[in-house]
């Protein structure tokens, strides 16, 4: 007897014939297995927007307790609901929110961090024969009061449960069946890619493609959770993330991300001395400005430019401290440029196949695509283009790279 995990988002959980046609089925399908299923549940689909809306209508800035307390509520709407439907039809099921299943969280209100599980509440209603549905999203503090994870947090509880618990699966039920190769609305040709690693899940993630909660994706990695994000409405195969094996690396180019959430701030004409760039990324830390790609110029007549990326919505801020700093150390100006995008290659195989950086500037150069930025790691390659380029630059990518072909026919020796 296996023990899984199953996680249903806001769309599969979004109306009660939702819940009752295909939740259910998902559910009963793995217990009429002989399986033991843990549940655990997303807020109906747009339903934590609207509880966050009705608190920002009182004030922008709610103490973050009281709004953990309103936002976390969705859930519990969403697992009784999922209980009821089930014990309706003779399955017995029993619904649990955070705190009655053990999650414990730091005090970090609104982006809370899991410490810990105590498992022994689950595992006796598993013994009893029963659906454990659990809310997502949510914990509780030492101290008892209801946290939230974070915006999409509802994967982070899955996987840490699955963790806890040491499930042998844990499934991410969406209303996408899988991972794609590219955003299909993008690309048409892409495809689902059938097997991952963590790492490379993990750059995609990052780098745009919103299938997962980042955090979940690092849980899993840490806990060796095997992860399946799959289509509640097909219940096909899906995507499988796991950890990498050697046969992964014959793959170059595993997909292609986009994000066109970053802005780019340029400093022009920094004296070019030591202690300059400390000055302003530490005044950026400082604000709590996550800083992404960072590039600087070659000096000329002991001058230089700094450029660097942040995501649009700390664009504005940053901006501000930029100018406070060029100010003190004497640059010449700051541009703010927000219709940027950053377009990303990901594969294992970069590791130990060459000849990939040079594909993707030549394909972008082909098209008249000029690169503003560049930054590569081990398993991926970013550039940063003109925002309208960005869906060309992701189809010609796609396709120089051959990624509508299945991967089998892709395979290279390592
Ligand atoms: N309901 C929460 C959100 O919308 C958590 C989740 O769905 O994962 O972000
Ligand atoms: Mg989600």
């Amino acid at each position: 007897m296996a023990l899984i995990v199953q996680k249903f988002g806001g769309t599969s959980m979004g109306s009660i014939e939702r819940i009752r046609d295909f939740v259910a089925k998902r559910i009963l399908e793995e217990k009429e297995k002989g399986n033991q299923v843990v549940v655990v549940v997303s807020a109906m689909a747009g339903e934590t927007d609207r509880l966050i809306n009705l608190v920002k209508s009182i004030t922008p800035e709610p103490n973050e307790r009281d709004m953990d307390f309103v936002v976390s509520t969705g859930e519990q709407v969403s697992a009784g609901l999922l209980s009821i439907t089930l014990n309706h039809v003779g399955h017995p099921a029993i619904a649990l929110s955070g705190w009655q299943a053990g999650i414990k969280t730091d005090r970090a209100f609104t982006k809370a961090r899991i410490l810990e599980i105590d498992t022994s509440r689950i595992l006796k209603h598993l013994k009893e024969g029963k659906i454990v549905i659990i809310t997502g999203f949510q914990g509780i503090t030492e101290e008892g009061d209801i946290t939230t994870l974070g915006r999409g947090g509802s994967d982070t509880s899955a996987v840490a449960l699955a963790a806890a618990l040491k499930a042998d699966r844990c499934d991410i039920y969406t209303d996408v069946d899988g991972v794609y190769t590219a955003d299909p609305r993008i690309v048409p040709e892409a495809r689902r890619i059938p097997v991952l690693s963590y790492e490379e899940m993990l750059e995609l993630a990052s780098l745009g493609a919103k299938v997962l909660q980042i955090r979940s994706v690092e849980f899993a990695m840490k806990y060796k959770v095997p992860l399946r994000v799959r289509s509640t409405f097909t219940g096909d195969e899906g995507t499988l993330i796991k950890e990498e094996d050697e046969t992964m690396e014959r793959v170059v180019v595993r997909g292609i991300a986009h994000n066109k959430n970053e802005a780019r701030i340029t400093v022009v004409k920094v004296p070019d001395k030591p202690g300059i760039a400390a000055k302003l990324f530490d005044a950026l830390a400082e604000a709590n400005i996550p800083v992404d790609m960072i590039v600087q110029n070659v000096s000329v007549d002991g001058y230089t430019d700094i450029s660097f990326t942040v995501d649009k919505n700390d664009a504005a801020k940053a901006e501000k401290i930029t100018k406070q700093v060029a100010d003190e150390i004497g640059a010449r100006e700051v541009i703010r440029d927000d219709k940027i995008a950053k377009v990303s290659i990901v594969g294992l195989g970069m590791r130990s196949h060459a000849g990939v950086a040079g594909k993707v500037f030549e394909t972008l150069a082909k098209y008249g695509i000029n690169i503003i930025m560049i930054s590569t790691s081990e398993i991926k390659i970013s550039c940063v283009i003109d925002e309208k380029f960005t869906e060309l630059a992701v189809r010609v990518l796609h396709e120089a790279f051959e990624l509508d072909k299945e991967e089998s026919e892709r395979v290279k020796p390592v």
